[in-house]
């Protein structure tokens, strides 16, 4: 609000004009991804609206997440940023500039809840690689023997079944052909509110001065003199900043179309319909009750303990299920169907016997945006000032305390002229005192060597 002097007659009155100053940044979506990064732009002195077409914050892919954060990932990068991120949800009001755990006036908080994460690996799994990675980060882990594995977890029926199947498929009860050993990853856990997250950033960012403008689609990228110069929205109205940060999640791809960065080489993003399911946790493997988070390789799908005695079962990917790409995420219904359902809880099933199958599927369908190395692309891209959180493969959640940080640090030193594509940003991972490398997030990388499904 700008104060003006005007004279009328010989009176002198004060006046309050609203002058609308073109912001530092425009981040389109109000995801977790975006109100994370509206956060550390706003709190790094920028001026930040964002927008999103959406009546809510968080009501895209970020309400169907699982939220799980977990460890296990392919690279040194991933695990790093994932690790990192852990600690920053586990002080979550420090993380979000709160006084104490209390809410400091935001309302409730999205809670931080520990749960151990046991993975289950196919045969032939390069084990090595991956505990390697976790002890390089510090992220403790155990490996259990099937011996431990049946006594810790007495719930678990612990044969190998390996290949996964569905359960049309003849040989789907057959096995077990071996038994499992698994590694165990104490220090896992979930976020028992991810839309509550999101709102919780988003508030932050408020504080600090973000404006945030729902209801509001961007229709086009403008341009000129070779950058972004702002966005256009579906009223006709311009928004102009010569800085726009792409967190659309699984619309991402489409913005990058409007952008005209979509034939430079870059890592490709798509959206992919996901389902994950609810049954009732059997007893011995509810949260507060002897059970874990589970990634089971051997059989194909995952699981997590929830709140209120249930557990979430949701896919891996395996050979024997198609992927469902959608040309739009809009097209989506939330609802689960029955093949999906039954081939993700039957397979849970065969992993815990006493296991109370629904009679019908009970749980939602979601969609995110997907690499083909399963990575996200944190970056600048070819257009000057148009920079994207996107890809996020179905496993970032975890990542968007982080998220925001990132971004602020690429816009900081691309902005400042730096040549990120020759010489990588790192960024620091304060809480647990390394540093990141964001050239693992380029989308020029050449594609890294990941498990090709969400684990990354
Ligand atoms: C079923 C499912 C399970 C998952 N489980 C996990 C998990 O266990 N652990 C984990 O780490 N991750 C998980 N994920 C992934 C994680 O939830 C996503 O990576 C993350 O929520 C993406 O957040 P986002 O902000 O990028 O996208 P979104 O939350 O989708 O936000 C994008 C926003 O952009 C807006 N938008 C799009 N286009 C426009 C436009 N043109 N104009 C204006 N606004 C626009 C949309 O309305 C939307 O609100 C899961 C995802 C799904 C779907």
């Amino acid at each position: 609000m700008t104060p003006l002097r005007v004279k009328v007659g010989n009176a002198s009155l004060t006046v309050a004009l609203r002058l609308r100053a073109v912001p530092d940044v425009v981040v389109v979506g109000a995801g977790v991804m975006g109100a994370s990064v509206a956060l550390e732009l706003q709190r790094s002195g920028r001026t930040v609206v964002v927008v999103d077409k959406g009546d809510a914050v968080g009501c895209g892919s970020t309400s169907s997440s699982s939220a799980v954060v977990r460890f296990n990932f392919s690279t040194l990068a991933a695990v790093t940023a994932a690790w990192e991120s852990a600690h920053r949800w586990e002080a979550w009001a420090d993380h979000l500039g709160l006084a104490d755990d209390a809410s400091g006036g935001l309302g409730p908080l999205a809670r931080f809840v520990r749960c151990p994460m046991l993975f289950l690996e196919p045969p032939g799994f390069p084990r090595a690689d991956a505990t390697i990675l976790l002890s390089t980060v510090g992220v403790p882990y155990e490996v259990l023997d099937e011996g431990e594995l049946r006594r810790q977890f007495p719930a678990l029926d612990t044969g190998r079944y390996h290949p996964p199947r569905r359960p049309d498929d003849p040989r789907f009860g057959l096995g077990p052909f071996g038994r499992l050993d698994a590694v165990l990853v104490p220090d896992g856990g979930f976020i028992d509110d991810p839309r509550l997250a999101a709102a919780n950033l988003m508030d932050a960012a408020r504080r600090h001065g973000t404006e945030v403008r729902l209801g509001t689609e961007v229709v086009a990228v403008e341009t000129g003199s070779g950058r972004t110069s702002g966005v256009r929205l579906a009223d006709g109205t311009t928004l102009d900043a010569p800085v726009v940060v792409n967190a659309a999640g699984p619309w991402s791809a489409r913005l990058n179309v409007l952008a005209g960065v979509v034939d430079d080489g870059a890592v490709p993003t798509r959206p992919l319909r996901q389902e994950v399911h609810v049954v009732p946790a059997p007893a011995g493997f509810g949260l507060d009750d002897g059970g874990a988070m589970v990634a089971d390789l051997d059989l194909g799908y995952y699981t997590r303990p929830a709140p209120g005695g249930t557990l979430l079962v949701g896919g891996v990917e395996p050979d024997c299920d198609p992927l469902e790409w959608v040309d739009d995420p809009d097209d989506v219904a939330p609802t689960p169907t029955v093949p999906c359902f039954e081939a993700q809880v039957w397979r849970l099933a065969r992993r815990l016997p006493d296991l109370a199958v629904p009679h019908r599927p009970i749980g939602l369908a979601g969609v995110y945006d997907v690499t083909p190395d399963w990575m996200p692309i944190y970056d600048r891209t070819s257009l000057d000032g148009f920079y994207v959180a996107i890809g996020t493969s179905g496993n970032q959640f975890k990542n968007a305390p982080l998220v925001g940080q990132i971004l602020c640090d690429l816009v900081d030193a691309c902005e400042a002229g730096h040549d990120h594509d020759a010489d990588p940003v790192t960024t620091n991972c304060h809480r647990i005192g390394r540093p990141l490398d964001l050239g693992a997030f380029s989308r020029l990388r050449s594609m890294t060597a990941t498990t090709g499904t969400v684990m990354g």
